[in-house]
């Protein structure tokens, strides 16, 4: 039986910033080479609640502001409750930087209205104002979220240590849910409580943009196991791949930034 991935994409046109497509073509192309059938399915305006239902597993970018607020205009009544039924069930996603802002409570911009969020994250994001700084630069987090820590590291052989890029003006402050992970290079929530990103049931929500999942594939195979597992609900085993010049981009990047982490092997051990 040849597996099959669907892979929802939220908003592609407006919401893919700072190439958060890579993310998508990170998952497509490690399911792929381990043989299973991809589909890449746009949830956006032409989109009904049963196409969010019928995806496997969720990718959503980064937006502007003005962006953020035609998505929620959109992703409302039907659409936005299959959403949250999705991700309550425990549909793995990855969420970057706008995306975590619209399933969190609320996002004040600098300027304009409160644009309300769908509520699923326990969190608020608000930019301070036109004249603050934006958040950018590189990011290094060690993943603290306790169940996703413990399977990175069972699939690594180390503790996991996420290399991103971030780009935001909004600040986030979480609620009762789990961070993501500690900051251990850049700014990451908010800048001040050392936070980054939250997750919540499979929902990985990060400030860090499309270069994740390159930058950090085995993440991209916890999402793509994840996904199949509970669709087949049978143990599903990854095939490992040769990561070499992943680990090579990310050992350079350490270099650069002067953080210590410890090695990773180039081929990921995907049991378990
Ligand atoms: N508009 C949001 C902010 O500035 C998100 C930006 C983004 O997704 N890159 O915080």
């Amino acid at each position: 039986m040849t597996l099959e991935l669907t892979i929802g994409w939220l908003y592609p046109t407006l919401m893919s910033t700072y190439g958060d497509r890579g993310n998508v073509i990170t998952i497509e192309r490690r399911a792929q080479w381990r043989g299973y059938t991809v589909k890449v399915l746009p949830l956006d305006q032409n989109s009904t609640a049963e196409d969010i239902k019928s995806v496997d597993v969720i990718v959503g970018g980064g937006a502007q502001d003005r962006q953020q607020e035609i998505v929620m205009r959109d992703l409302q009544g039907a659409k936005a409750d299959a959403m949250r039924e999705k991700i309550e069930n425990g549909t793995p996603g990855v969420f970057t930087c706008g995306s975590p802002q619209l399933l969190g409570h609320y996002y004040e911009p600098g300027l304009g209205q409160r644009i309300e969020g769908l509520g699923i994250l326990d969190l608020v994001s608000i930019h301070p104002g036109e004249n603050t700084k934006r958040c950018i630069g590189n990011l290094v987090i060690e993943v603290t979220a306790s169940r996703l820590a413990k399977d990175l590291e069972e699939m690594t052989g180390s503790k996991a240590y996420l290399v991103g890029f971030e780009n935001h003006g909004g600040r986030t402050k979480l609620g009762k849910v789990e961070a993501l992970g500690k900051v251990v290079y850049g700014l990451g929530n908010n800048g001040e409580d050392g936070t980054e990103g939250a997750f919540y049931q499979n929902a990985i929500a990060t400030y860090s943009h499309g270069p994740l999942l390159p930058k950090n594939p085995f993440v991209a195979d916890w999402l793509i196991q994840t996904a199949l597992r509970l669709k087949y609900q049978q143990p599903i085993t990854l095939q490992p791949l040769d990561d070499s010049l992943a680990v090579q981009a990310r050992e350079a990047m350490f270099k650069k930034l002067q953080v210590n982490p410890p090695k990773l092997s180039a081929v990921a051990k995907v049991s378990g």
